[in-house]
């Protein structure tokens, strides 16, 4: 049957195929009829909606519909420099943490202790390791770093006064603000000090008997410089009530001045928290670590059980914190500390095995760690500067394509960055994706 009725007419919406003709026997096998039928209304409705601006092509359809039902959490090469990036899941596993999710993915135990046979804690792994590695009592794992802000403050403050300088009521991002998370965790915000000064003696004298915490929170995703000032962690543990860390990166071992962990328990700190996807390089977790009796009271509180982690989460972190214990890499550690010669000699690399007419080289281009670390710091990098007739086109064909590549453009030209490239040893694929969606740009449409 011809695709094109005979009788195209004046409306061009009679063009258009029934709805039934995009779906195969092959696309209902694989996706389920209702999704697929789902989705080919929804193409053949747009492309009704845009009639006036031309038919598509059955092929063109079909594309459309192939794409829509692709969408799902699959791979991307980030060639943006961006380590943490929140779209693309902020940390990749190392490989040894992938292997320990995927073993975790059948029976595997999680509340039995394995030299007893008997109930254990969930998480008790993660929380042999964190001891050591942070000098921490004991540990706890739930779902992400808001999870653990919003336990230990509902655990240990609810019904009382948390006293916060002014400069630290900040908003993390996606609605994160810390005076709503007081809120909803039943504590009653104290401000004390201004947004750009605050001293002890502003905690000192807001301190009174209903106070039940001083929350010190890492102003994570932005750079105060000039007359500024606030007290110390261990300024703030002088003053009596329990200090509680909200160290959101939670760095294991110092970059830039990102807060470390260890240094916020050395310095009497009742509890800080964390996340487990940002400098830690691992899952999405949140951590809440510190002294026995208080991470006990978050553990036993009714919202530790609606926010715990699960057992491929708690494998992946067991693995991720073995890999900082014995100096092997974690990639995201590894791509931050990726030493500009390296990066060079990869972009130089893939520019060589680039067909001669392309327009590529090598730029010295600002990268960033992401995921709220470390503003307005310059973190150079290098990427393979591409200018293409349409750098938007070329964008998106790699973002089509299998695998898919995430790229920037700056200045008319695409950039791939090396930093979140190279050191994941995923050169081969994006140049082998680059080849493919620059012969995608050059044919000419259908
Ligand atoms: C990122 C961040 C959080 C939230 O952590 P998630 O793991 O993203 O939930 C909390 N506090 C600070 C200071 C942060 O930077």
């Amino acid at each position: 049957m011809p695709w094109y009725p005979d009788a195209v007419g004046e409306d061009p919406r009679r063009a258009l195929p029934a709805i039934d003709r995009l779906v195969t026997d092959a696309l209902v096998a694989r996706h389920g009829a209702a999704r697929v039928a789902a989705h080919a209304r929804a193409v053949v409705a747009e492309a009704r909606e845009r009639a006036s601006e031309g038919v598509p092509t059955r092929e063109a359809l079909e594309a459309r519909l192939a794409e829509r039902l692709r969408a799902h959490v699959e791979p991307v090469i980030n060639a943006t420099g961006v380590v943490l990036h929140t779209n693309l899941g902020r940390a990749p596993w190392s490989p040894r943490a992938i292997e320990a999710a995927a073993r975790a993915s059948g029976y595997a135990l999680v509340e039995l202790d394995g030299a007893s046979g008997r109930r254990g804690a969930r998480g008790a792994g993660v929380e042999d390791r964190l001891r050591a590695l942070t000098g921490a009592e004991a540990a706890l794992t739930v779902n992400n770093g808001a999870a653990a802000l919003v336990l230990a403050l509902a655990a240990l403050a609810r019904g009382g006064r948390v006293i916060v300088s002014r400069g630290q009521l900040v908003e993390i991002g996606g609605g994160f603000r810390i005076p709503e998370i007081l809120e909803t965790s039943g504590a009653e915000l104290v401000e004390v000090g201004t947004t750009n000064r605050t001293r002890a003696s502003d905690y000192a004298r807001a301190i009174d008997e209903r106070t039940q915490a001083i929350l010190w929170v890492h102003a994570s995703n932005f750079r105060q410089v000039g007359f500024v000032a606030s007290p110390s962690i261990a300024e703030l543990t002088a003053l009596g009530p329990p200090v509680i860390a909200d160290l959101g990166s939670g760095a294991l071992v110092p970059v830039e001045d990102e807060p470390v962990v260890g240094d916020a328990i050395a310095a009497g700190a009742e509890l800080a928290c964390f996340s487990g996807d940002k400098l830690l390089g691992g899952p999405q977790a949140g951590i809440a670590l510190g002294r026995r009796a208080s991470v006990e009271r978050l553990a036993r509180h009714p919202l530790a059980r609606a926010l715990r982690a699960d057992k491929v989460t708690l494998a992946a972190l067991e693995a991720t914190l073995d890999g900082w214990l014995t100096g092997q890499d974690v990639p995201a550690r590894a791509m931050i500390h990726a030493p500009l010669e390296a990066l060079r000699a990869a972009v130089e690399g893939w520019r060589a095995r680039l067909p001669r007419d392309v327009d590529a080289e090598l730029l010295e281009v600002d990268g960033a760690i992401g995921g709220g670390s470390t503003p307005g710091r310059r973190w150079p990098s290098v990427a393979l500067a591409i200018r293409a007739p349409s750098p938007e086109a070329l964008r998106a064909a790699l973002f089509l394509g299998t695998p898919r590549v995430l790229a920037r453009i700056r200045d008319g030209a695409l950039l791939l960055d090396a930093r979140t490239v190279a050191p994941l040893g995923a050169s081969d694929a994006l140049v082998e994706a680059l080849l493919a969606a620059l012969a995608r740009v050059r044919e000419p449409s259908p």
